[in-house]
């Protein structure tokens, strides 16, 4: 079997150096164990995250040690009662060609119910985060105005397009005019700025400002950097900020480094916070994993009838993957990011 191993920890942005592909003996299941070809895997930025040698939420991949990555696949041999040979899983292989694993730690996958891949975005673990992460702590109300940004990505796309059919006004914030039409044509949402056709956060702000006439009353945060800066201003009072993630920031080593001057605003920060009485949770979705059956009642039938639409942006082999994932934190991927092998 084939798999990618983190070579050396990046200083900054990850380059192809810091991955190594390696080639190891196929496993044989041990007993309760299943050993899965692997059709396809998942690309997400917290494997940023787990490139450095950080104290976090979750522990560092070892240098030399496989690429984590969720994965789905064809088991080929099986050592567990509850999974045959043909049968389709989802499973944390990492950025392999197969995968071993105990049988518990598996979900089995029904293909006839629709392509396998949701399992990796918009029912697996990004569409879930942004359920969650709305439902849970954005007190979503009919006539409010949320505003997303990487929002034509596999969370961004669950929230706004919940958001919608819950009333809201949406905006996105994405990069780039394609990725501002893909919001508004096939995510449905309200209005889409180009972060990057403004060249600071002022300016991003009076856009924002202009496209949210009533003020912000959610921001889904999943950037931080510039989008934070532009959009705090415009909270109203009690507004909600679901914290999920900062991929602006993720190349930036350790808080507390100097960010781009970002450190500088955090009293003008931490005073907006206290005025504006703006409710601000930061969550990490494993510890909300008990609401998955809940989400997946909700959500599934509403993407089985076309209602959630979802887009996934395939790159081609696993040697492709370190560029693949490299893209995606730039910005590049166009959807779900995921590897076919
Ligand atoms: P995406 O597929 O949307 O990929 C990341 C996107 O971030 C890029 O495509 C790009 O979109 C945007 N981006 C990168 N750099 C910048 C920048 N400097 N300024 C603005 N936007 C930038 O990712 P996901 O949907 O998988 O994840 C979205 C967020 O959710 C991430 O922060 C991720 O870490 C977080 N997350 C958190 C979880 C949790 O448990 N808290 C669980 C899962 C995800 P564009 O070109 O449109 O700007």
């Amino acid at each position: 079997m084939q798999h990618i191993v983190l070579a050396r920890r990046p200083e900054g942005a990850p380059t192809t150096d810091d991955f190594r592909l390696e080639t190891s003996p196929l496993p044989t299941p041990a007993e309760g164990e299943v050993l899965v070809k692997l059709s396809h895997f998942s690309l997400d930025p917290y494997m940023r995250g787990r490139m450095d040698d950080a104290k976090s939420y979750a522990e560092p991949v070892p240098l030399g040690g496989t690429m984590t990555a969720g994965g789905v696949g064809e088991v080929v041999a099986s050592n567990h009662p509850g999974f045959e040979p043909g049968d389709h899983a989802f499973g944390m292989f990492g950025w392999a060609s197969h995968g071993c694993l105990p049988g518990k730690e598996l979900q089995k996958l029904d293909p006839t119910m629709g392509p396998t891949t949701a399992a990796l975005g918009v029912l697996g673990m990004p569409g879930f985060t942004g359920w969650a992460g709305l439902m849970t702590y954005g007190d979503p109300k009919p006539g409010e105005t949320l505003v997303v940004a990487a929002a034509t990505g596999p969370v961004g796309s669950i929230v706004g397009q919940l958001a919608k059919a819950k009333g809201l006004r949406v905006i996105g914030i994405a990069g780039g005019a394609d990725k501002c039409q893909m919001a508004l044509d096939t995510f449905g949402f309200d209005a889409c700025l180009d972060h990057r056709a403004y060249d600071d956060a002022s300016a991003l702000r009076a856009a924002l400002a202009d496209a949210c006439p009533d003020g912000i009353d959610i921001y889904f945060e999943n950037v931080a950097g510039k989008v934070l800066e532009a959009v705090l201003p415009l909270m109203n009072t009690g507004g909600r900020i679901p914290l999920c993630g900062m991929v602006a920031w993720y190349n930036a080593g350790a808080l507390g480094a100097n960010q781009g001057g970002a450190m500088d605003q955090l009293p003008k920060l931490w005073r907006t916070i206290l005025v504006k009485r703006l409710h601000v949770h930061g969550f990490i979705i494993t510890d909300l994993w008990g609401k998955y059956g809940e989400f997946m009642k909700e959500v599934a039938p509403m993407v089985a009838a076309g209602q959630i639409r979802f887009v996934e942006d395939v790159a081609q082999g696993l040697e492709n993957a370190p560029t693949a994932f490299i893209r995606m934190l730039e910005g590049g991927n166009k959807g779900k990011q995921i590897v076919a092998l």
